[in-house]
């Protein structure tokens, strides 16, 4: 098997337009240049000797779904120090607790929703890393644990601070073990969009709402103050969510009109963000949910979007039948994913 990908949340062609304006906003480079060589050699997985070695201090139990925090303490690597384990009370770092409660509530969102035991349905221990590098303006899933940096207060706030962001990138580990998608072109757009509609359900899950009170925005709670209101994707309406000097103008397509060939994952997701937001706006976002999870367990990592949406349907009749989701399920999806322009 290859090495799973690294899945960075704010997408590369954000962090250019960041570093290409960087000194022109009359904000310091030299960080935004630090996170663009982080992310690079991440990307390349030349990790550092500190960061391969993955030994915790205090264990945790395996096949408990335990959660564990690491503060990096402003360092480049990763598990520096453990501060939060399992049923520890919260400690001193505000986004230690913030990371720790939102893949608590990512973990039992999986469980009561989906019946899935953790990203490997066996339990698997949830490793979250909080203060990774300097003014860190990203999050990523490394195939193996999720780290959150503290955002620069310019651009980004820290990333624990909307639970959206762990429920995204715990989603990348619940891909890997299910269908595997690659990172690249169609399968990479299915790969992000899960993340995207899995993120968007834990913050509905969290906050109590459904398809018609959520604001189907990935990110909003990320953005510093003088990007209040900005968001980094809208499932709804992808290609809405940020226009502003400092990001660029969100470039998400929303339908196959706009498709990217082989373009990057976070573009082309925007594409099935719409069809999850059409299905569930209709039948519910948690049985929507389900609807997906039962579509991800059935894909393939070559998956392509014609692939999703027969399979997606094909899941619909089996889940509508056994009365798990809305009887008029097969042809909402049919409509949602006729309505992008995949079939
Ligand atoms: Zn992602």
């Amino acid at each position: 098997m290859n090495d799973p990908p690294v899945c960075f949340f704010i997408p590369p062609y954000i962090t250019d337009h960041i570093a290409r304006n960087a000194s022109r906003q009359g904000r310091d480079p030299a960080a935004a240049r630090d996170g663009a060589k982080a992310d690079l050699a991440l990307r390349q997985q030349r990790k550092s000797a500190a960061y391969a070695s993955l030994q915790a201090l205090t264990a945790p139990t395996p096949g408990k779904a335990d959660v564990v925090i690491y503060d990096d303490q402003n360092q480049w690597n990763l598990n520096v120090q453990l501060v939060r384990g399992p049923g520890d009370p919260p400690v001193k770092g505000a986004n230690a607790n913030a990371a720790y409660d939102a893949l608590e509530a990512t973990r039992e969102f999986y469980r009561e929703v989906l019946e899935r035991d953790s990203i490997d349905n066996a339990g698997a221990t949830i490793v979250g890393n909080v203060n990774f590098g300097v003014q860190y303006d990203n999050a990523f899933w490394d195939g193996a644990e999720m780290v959150f940096g503290n955002g620069d207060d310019v651009i980004f706030k820290d990333f624990t601070h909307d639970v959206d962001v762990p429920g995204h990138e715990l989603t990348h580990g619940v891909t890997q073990y299910t269908a595997g998608l690659n990172y690249t072109d169609q399968s990479g757009a299915l790969n992000e969009a899960t993340s995207d509609i899995m993120g968007a359900c834990v913050d509905q899950y969290v906050n109590k709402l459904d398809a018609g009170t959520f604001n189907w925005l990935i990110g909003e709670d990320v953005m510093a103050d003088d990007l209040y209101g900005e968001a980094i994707r809208s499932l709804a309406h992808p290609g809405t969510a940020y226009d502003n000097p400092i990001l660029g103008k969100d470039p998400q397509p929303d339908s196959m009109a706009g498709y990217v060939p082989n373009g990057d994952p976070h573009l082309n997701s925007g594409i099935i963000n719409r069809v999850f937001y059409l299905i569930a706006t209709d039948i519910g976002s948690f049985p929507a949910a389900k609807l997906w999870y039962a579509t991800l367990q059935n894909l393939w990592p070559a998956a392509v979007f014609t692939d999703a949406a027969y399979v997606c349907s094909e899941m619909a009749r089996v889940l509508a039948r056994d009365e798990v989701i809305a009887r008029q399920a097969p042809q909402t999806v049919r409509a949602a994913f006729h309505e992008v322009g995949i079939v």
